[in-house]
């Protein structure tokens, strides 16, 4: 063999070698809601009430608005410090993440924004919701809830991420 041809050989090889590289990762890449659904399980570590660790993100045009776990009104004790206020089978000591995640957000932020919850919004965060203008609901993990909103309000999607793998599945969180 040449010496020429040999590099043209090892050209190809590595041409198919990096087509193949480059096929690998865009099936790897994840898709936009795994992404934000990661994000908001991340956040989800910092939520002060061991009863459930919830986080949520508010997304528009793809970019994160305003992230929010479940806590303790500001300079209030935590549940993880004091133990949990049961009521009724509900911790009531936190704000949930939902509520804290659209109190980062301007008025015009919340609207036709998309919610990523870790956790099936309850009736409360639900009408929150809606009434703030969001307009799509993504959320991973399924919940009890009292009663479903948003069967009474179609114009918001509501998206059950049935398939997702919670990174922090593991841990509890
Ligand atoms: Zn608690
Ligand atoms: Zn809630």
């Amino acid at each position: 063999m040449e010496p020429s041809e040999s590099r043209e050989a090892k050209g190809t090889v590595l041409l198919a070698h990096w087509e193949i590289m480059n096929e690998r990762c865009i099936i790897m890449r994840k898709d936009w809601d795994t992404y934000f659904m990661d994000i908001a399980f991340e956040v989800a570590t910092r939520s002060t009430c061991p009863r459930r660790y919830v986080g949520a993100v508010v997304v528009k045009d793809r970019r994160i608005k305003g992230t929010g776990y479940n806590g303790s009104a500001s300079r209030l004790p935590h549940c993880i410090d004091e133990g949990c206020m049961v009521v009724n089978n509900h911790c009531i000591r936190t704000i949930h993440a939902e509520v804290n995640a659209l109190l980062e957000c301007t008025p015009e932020e919340r609207q036709g924004a998309t919610i990523y919850v870790t956790d099936r919004p309850c009736a409360e965060c639900s009408k929150l919701i809606i009434s703030t203008g969001i307009k799509k609901v993504v959320y991973a993990r399924d919940y009890h809830i009292d009663y479903d909103w948003f069967s009474r309000a179609p114009w918001v999607e509501v998206v059950h991420l049935a398939d997702y793998d919670n990174p922090h599945a593991k841990t509890g969180k």
